[in-house]
């Protein structure tokens, strides 16, 4: 997983932009991040989601990554139950093919896929 990053005063940050959204800085570059997060919120949602419908319900969340950039995405590799899900808990990236894009979704941390 890549995000982009200050090479001024070197903050990650998301959503991508030519700038630094801390310094302003036009420095920036793409770099690999750890794609370790942890689940900061989310909701269960039961209705459909055009255009990206992959089967409801389907958890919906705002997650951290290790390098600090905050980013809405769904939580995959548990049933969608709020027992499974604990606020701050370890969480890695997965990619997934949803209508011709990639995109990044994250399981528990040591879950089995
Ligand atoms: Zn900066």
């Amino acid at each position: 997983m890549r995000v982009q990053r200050c090479t001024s005063c070197a903050q990650h940050y998301f959503y991508p932009r030519p700038f630094c959204p801390r310094c302003g800085s036009g420095e920036v570059e793409w770099t690999a991040v750890s794609g370790e997060a942890r689940l900061v919120s989310y909701i269960i949602n039961h209705r459909p989601l055009p255009p990206f419908d992959p089967g409801t319900p389907i958890i919906v969340a705002l997650v951290e990554l290790a390098e600090g950039p905050r980013l809405m995405t769904n939580i995959v590799g548990v049933a969608p139950d709020p027992e499974n899900l604990e606020l701050d808990m370890p969480l890695k990236v997965e990619f997934t093919q949803r209508e011709g894009f990639t995109l990044p979704v994250f399981a528990p941390a040591g879950a089995v896929a």
